[in-house]
């Protein structure tokens, strides 16, 4: 991966930045194509001005490193051992080498100065609608009935989209039963990267169950032969994993090409500002894609969501899809299916102090 400098300018009046990680358990494990998740073990980074005003990031990297190479453990070392140190004293940091870490400190200060000026993050990226449709992914099941039950759930609450996690061994079969289920949802599938040039019958098998995309069937590493899938399926692919910045988008045609925009991936809401930019230029689609995210990543997340030239639902959901009880208020669905996008002053959360109590494993504190 090719490193990527950036300085970070300090907010006026901020002259410490606290670290505190948490572990908060999921309602049930998270089975993708890469491994599963049975609890967060996420980095919080709290800023704090001499005016009493706060700012609050959230690191999702997941506990291992299973999606992208960057591990909880890796971030919080990141953070905690040189990042935040550099960034207080003016330096530059490689954002590259730890984008999810990078993406908290950013969201924090960003939070902190918006509240400053009374802004919503919504309204700083852009957005114009105040909720959105929003989808559910759904990780692989013990039995295709089993599936069939969780789906029914989700499209009863009004979902607009449901995306199947797949790979060998859980993938057409489980997408023909949804289809045949329901034949007009939108139905979508996400590999994680699981296969490889070998499973073209599978993929054109897939092809043929008209799904709204199919993200990631290939790794990064076979960036070709993604560009090749995309010219040969009718089905639009998705790419998540493969884009790790907004200059990334360029590689792969644009015709049929879809992007998962997570601002943890790309290293901050700036660059996911300049992926959904350059897809709305490129006639490209693009949707928010989730990272299994506590309160604070999930309103940044909705922040993004909220702007008007994406063009497929966010995979974000309900905080009570993945946690019974979220570090923050909980997002909840409207009758309608929607979910709203925070209006107050920066990303108009925080965590509530009695959740950081249970939570905390681990708090620094770095002055500059
Ligand atoms: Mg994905």
């Amino acid at each position: 991966v090719a490193p990527r400098s950036v300085r970070l300018d300090v907010p006026e009046a901020v002259d410490a930045v606290e670290l505190l990680r948490i572990r908060l358990p999921l309602v049930e494990p998270f089975v993708a194509s890469h491994g599963a998740e049975v609890e967060r073990d996420l980095t919080l980074v709290h800023v704090r001005g001499a005016d009493g005003v706060e700012g609050w990031g959230e690191c999702d990297a997941l506990a291992a490193a299973t999606y992208t190479r960057e591990d909880s453990e890796h971030a919080w070392a990141f953070l905690a051992e040189h990042a935040v140190a550099d960034v207080l004293a003016g330096a530059s940091v490689d954002v590259a080498a730890s984008p999810m870490a990078w993406t908290a400190l950013e969201v924090a200060f960003l939070d902190l100065t918006l509240r400053r000026e009374g802004m919503s993050l919504a309204a700083h990226v852009g957005a114009t609608h105040e909720a959105v449709p929003c989808g559910v992914v759904i990780g692989r099941r013990p039995t295709i009935d089993a599936l069939l039950a969780a789906v029914a759930g989700h499209v009863a609450e009004g979902v607009a989209l449901v995306k199947l996690k797949i790979g060998a061994g859980w993938d057409v079969e489980p997408l023909r039963a949804v289809r045949q289920a329901y034949p007009t949802l939108a139905l979508c599938a996400d590999a994680n990267g699981a296969y490889d040039a070998a499973a073209l019958g599978v993929l054109d098998e897939i092809d043929a169950l008209h799904l709204t995309y199919l993200e990631q069937p290939f790794p990064p590493s076979l960036a070709a032969d993604l560009d090749h899938l995309i010219v040969r399926l009718s089905t639009p692919i998705a790419l998540d994993e493969s884009i790790t910045t907004s200059d990334d988008i360029a590689r792969f045609s644009a015709a049929g090409l879809v992007v998962n925009v997570k601002p943890a991936r790309l290293g901050g809401v700036a660059e996911a500002r300049r992926a959904i930019a350059r897809c709305a230029d490129g006639g490209i689609g693009a949707f928010v894609g989730g990272m299994l995210e506590g309160g604070i990543g999930r309103a940044v997340g909705l922040a993004l969501a909220g702007i008007d030239s994406l063009t497929h639902p966010t995979d974000l959901g309900p905080s009570s899809r993945y946690f019974d009880d979220d570090i923050t208020e909980p997002f909840e669905l409207s009758g309608d299916g929607l979910l709203a996008v925070p209006q107050s002053p920066g990303i108009g959360v925080v965590p509530r102090a009695d959740r950081l109590d249970a939570l905390v494993v681990d708090r620094v504190t770095i002055r500059r």
